[in-house]
């Protein structure tokens, strides 16, 4: 059992019940809407005046609205579904090569998106990040509440302080607050593949949602992970938790670490890594051999058999490091995002071959899955960092 933190804890005074109820609620128009109240009051065991009272309440909140539903004859019943007219987030993907910035509406769809090349010099960045964020901000007139900034790097999410993005070597950047005193809104600041773990936790698949501890390796270049526990993202220490990346595979990898070490599992099992062995495979053929991770991707669906084995050999050391996690944390399932999902039919026997043969007799395995949030995963975890928050109760956040 969770021993209470009594510095944290909130007593339950009536209005902290009507607050978790409100949430119980909301919660169940966002992941079964359209529904009716009765349905709700039947699920929740709610009275069905309480339900009535809570969904007034929210929908003059704006958060969610009335649709009509499929007539059986009658009348045509009213249903409830989450409000999803306005842009009420915008999500900043700050990658190594480039930077997106889009909004999405309250259910996390994607409504507008641009992107730019993330310049090595941060306050250019920011200055980009701040003009794109101010036109989409004016543009929707009022409806944004908030902005998210998912980053490749160590985040305090506490106070939005980027501390160290190892491709830039930014230190100490205080991003959320520079953007937020720049557009007015609440900015939250996060490290990528913990954003993407929330992301995947509320608006990935059905059957994802459902897994209350679950690991999220993200392959780009680097490797990043965000542990799930009991449902939500454990932080650890300054948020620093997550840094399997750098945890020892073996020695002499194809390429150095963010922190210059030939050990981490990041330098055995990242896209520079790939690409890495696919330079050696070709070394001494025709042709330029410089390519970028998703060309890599095209030439072994093409049949090219170095790209093929560049990506297996990959794929067997990135399960090498998913057996560790395994072992040394049991989750339900582990959920491997970025580009290289594009890869999957290719990659998915290695790695869980490997996998299975690294995890030793007895020990309990996991799911192995690719996201369920496409490709941009990130995106999708940036946008997060605001969505959440709407559906979290003020008293157990
Ligand atoms: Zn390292």
């Amino acid at each position: 059992m969770r021993r209470i933190d009594l510095k944290k804890a909130n007593v339950a005074r009536p209005n902290t019940i009507r607050d978790i109820n409100r949430q119980i609620i909301l919660n169940y128009v966002r992941e079964r809407g359209p529904i009716s109240r009765a349905e709700i009051a039947q699920e929740t065991a709610l009275q069905r005046s309480t339900v009535s009272l809570i969904v007034d309440e929210l929908k003059s909140g704006g958060l969610i609205e009335e649709v009509s539903g499929e007539s059986t004859g009658g009348r045509p019943p009213i249903l409830l579904s989450l409000r999803t007219a306005d842009a009420v987030a915008i999500g900043v993907d700050l990658g190594t090569i480039r930077t997106l910035v889009a909004t999405s509406d309250l259910a996390g769809r994607v409504l507008e998106q641009e992107e730019f090349p993330t310049d090595p010099d941060a306050q250019k960045t920011i200055s980009r990040i701040i003009d794109s964020a101010r036109k989409l901000i004016c543009k929707n007139r009022g409806t944004i509440e908030g902005v998210g900034v998912s980053l490749p790097g160590l985040v305090d999410q506490e106070t939005g302080t980027a501390i160290f993005i190892p491709h830039f070597k930014w230190r100490d950047l205080e991003i959320a607050e520079e953007i937020r005193s720049a557009v007015g809104l609440a900015v939250t600041a996060d490290n990528d593949a913990n954003a993407a773990a929330l992301a995947e936790l509320w608006f990935g698949r059905p059957e994802i949602r459902e897994v209350r501890d679950f690991i999220m390796v993200l392959i780009e270049e680097g490797v990043g992970t965000g542990i799930v526990f009991d449902g939500q993202v454990y932080r650890g220490k300054s948020g620093a938790a997550g840094e399997f990346g750098h945890m020892t595979i073996g020695q002499d990898a194809p390429v150095a670490c963010a922190a210059g070490s030939h050990r981490c599992w990041e330098a055995f099992a990242s896209e520079r890594a790939a690409l890495a062995r696919y330079a050696k495979l070709r070394r001494g053929t025709s042709g330029s051999n410089k390519i970028n991770f998703g060309q890599l991707v095209g030439l072994a669906f093409g049949g090219e058999r170095e790209a093929q084995s560049a990506l297996k050999e990959t794929a067997y050391y990135l399960g090498l490091g998913i057996a560790n996690l395994i072992q040394g944390l049991s989750p339900e399932a582990v959920i491997v995002g970025g580009p290289i999902v594009r890869a999957w039919p290719l990659i998915v026997n290695e790695i869980r071959t490997a996998v299975q043969n690294s995890i030793c007799r007895g020990l309990p395995p996991a799911h192995i899955i690719a996201s369920t949030l496409g490709a941009e995963p990130t995106l999708m975890g940036a946008l997060s960092l605001v969505l959440t928050a709407k559906f979290t109760p003020v008293s157990l956040s």
